[in-house]
């Protein structure tokens, strides 16, 4: 075995997995994993963990991973993520963990994500559970959102003893996990709806179908429910367009709502009432993963999928390892492109999308290069449907029907990063709906500091 390359992993044949909806890769086997773990070469001060936003001890599980000590590793990585299983599998762990792993100095750094994944699928495989919380004090802590930043928090405040309840406007626990990332990247039976059982077995209790702002304000969870601290972990659920021409017509989506109908509706299982009409010409219009997302499952149901992006593939915003996989599927890729106009039929159907070629000039506030129109480079896409991915923000409901809640102009919630704590006394908040789109786990690291937050004031306020 040569010690500076990654144990390869396995992965559905692309040719066979662009027309199925199960999962890509395949997972490591123990003998693979305990290979891989062995490449760990233990620093003593680990540089991974440091780049982990959640500090997971990673250094310690591998070590038990080579001792083939699975259900310690598990526990060992329970003791800081709630859902290790989905991390292991959309953790964006070459821009964290594994680009600061000493291993990546000279040769390829350990594979940390993979082995995450391997311990959380093997326990839940063998019907390992994490260790239960031993006292309860009888408080009440209400959690709005079932996302992760939302289960986070919750499995931390339920650890620490408090009553918690989770409040979640749909019909299905789990937030972008289950709405948004595609079945082929993460499992939802298989793998999404047991994490989530494991924080409801803390004791937590799961609301669904409860639009906080509708149903029920914060104000009154506060004020005539006992509820005595909130968390805000509601996303950025609400898509952006471009403002251009022919945006309304028939055959133009958000990828939010293309994928939700996708995952949560199962538009991909013909067995369901509920279909989505995809023509045989897509364009996605973005780049980041929830753009590779939205094309790669129109791949699936039976298109031929462009996507559309303004600038070149280095500032691609998605994952390396998505657009890799996008490309190995036959997504074709119109790069320093910009759409101007939808072009619509008589019917009102999408036809077409008039593009500019673009180049890059100067760094922008971004740091990134900004893509410039090349002045009578128009051209026609001949399309049936164009999905749209420019970005999500918060949906403003909450902000809106909160006495005290500030937002920025961005439609964020205004929090200290220090605690999450908002400008209203006791209501705390943490990842898409203080970020804006951002990452999985992100919104985790924020759920876990705001509990440790809500905690500390709710001992002051016991005072
Ligand atoms: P969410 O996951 O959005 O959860 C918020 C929950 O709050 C939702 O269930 C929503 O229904 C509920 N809610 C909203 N308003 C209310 C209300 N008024 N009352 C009650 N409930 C409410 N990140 C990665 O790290 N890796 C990836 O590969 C990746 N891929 C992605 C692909 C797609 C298609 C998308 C959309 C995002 C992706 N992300 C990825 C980003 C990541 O999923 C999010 O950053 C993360 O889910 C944010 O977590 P959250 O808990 O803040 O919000
Ligand atoms: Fe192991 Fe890499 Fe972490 Fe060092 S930095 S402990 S080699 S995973």
């Amino acid at each position: 075995m040569d010690v500076l390359k990654k144990v390869p992993i396995k992965e559905q044949d692309p040719k066979v997995r662009a027309k199925n909806f199960e999962e890509v890769c395949l997972g490591y086997t123990l003998d693979e994993a305990v290979a891989e773990a062995s490449r760990c070469i233990q620093c003593k001060n680990a540089k991974c963990i440091k780049g982990c936003p959640v500090s997971i001890d990673i250094p310690g599980f591998i070590n038990e991973v080579v001792n083939k000590d699975i259900n310690e590793a598990y526990q060992i990585i329970n003791k800081y993520s709630a859902l290790p299983a989905i991390c292991g599998r959309v953790c964006p762990q070459e821009v964290q963990c594994e680009q600061v792993c000493i291993r990546g100095i000279k040769g390829d750094p350990v594979s940390i994500g993979k082995l995450e994944r391997f311990v959380a699928d093997w326990a839940r495989e063998n019907g390992i559970k994490p260790s239960q919380p031993k006292n309860k004090n009888g408080r009440k802590v209400a959690i709005i959102g079932s996302g992760p930043a939302g289960l986070t928090c919750a499995k931390e405040m339920a650890e620490m003893g408090y009553d918690v309840t989770i409040f979640e406007a749909l019909h299905e626990p789990g937030g972008v996990l289950v709405y948004g990332i595609p079945e082929f990247r993460l499992p939802k039976e298989a793998v999404v709806r047991p994490e989530i059982e494991n924080v409801r077995a803390l004791g937590v209790k799961i609301e669904t179908n409860v639009i906080v702002g509708k149903s029920v304000t914060i104000d009154e969870l506060m004020n005539d429910e006992g509820f005595e601290a909130v968390f805000v972990g509601s996303g950025a659920g609400l898509p952006k367009f471009m403002g251009i021409p022919g945006e309304n017509a028939n055959g133009v989506f958000s990828a939010n709502e293309y994928l939700t109908r996708s995952n949560l509706m199962k538009a991909f299982d013909s067995s369901y009432d509920t279909p989505i009409i995809t023509g045989k010409k897509v364009a996605v219009v973005g780049g980041g993963n929830v753009a590779m997302d939205a094309a790669r499952t129109a791949l699936r149901l039976g298109a031929e999928v462009t996507i559309v992006y303004r600038r070149s593939e280095e500032e691609l915003p998605a994952r390396i390892e998505e657009v890799h996989h996008a490309k190995e599927e036959g997504i074709h890729f119109q790069l320093l492109t910009n759409p101007k106009e939808i072009l619509v039929d008589e019917k009102g159907w999408v036809k077409g999308m008039r593009c500019v070629r673009m180049e890059l000039g100067e760094a922008d506030q971004s740091g990134r290069r900004r893509p410039i129109e090349i002045e009578g480079s128009d051209f026609i896409l001949d399309l049936n449907t164009v999905i749209m991915s420019l970005g999500t923000s918060p949906n403003p409901l909450i902000i809106s029907t909160t006495k005290g809640l500030e937002s920025n102009k961005y439609g964020c919630i205004v929090v200290d990063e220090a605690t999450g704590l908002s400008s209203r006394e006791g209501v705390f908040a943490g990842g898409d709906a203080v970020t804006g789109a951002a990452t999985v786990i992100l919104a985790m690291g924020a759920g876990k500091v705001a509990a440790k937050a809500m905690n500390d004031y709710l001992l002051s306020k016991n005072v």
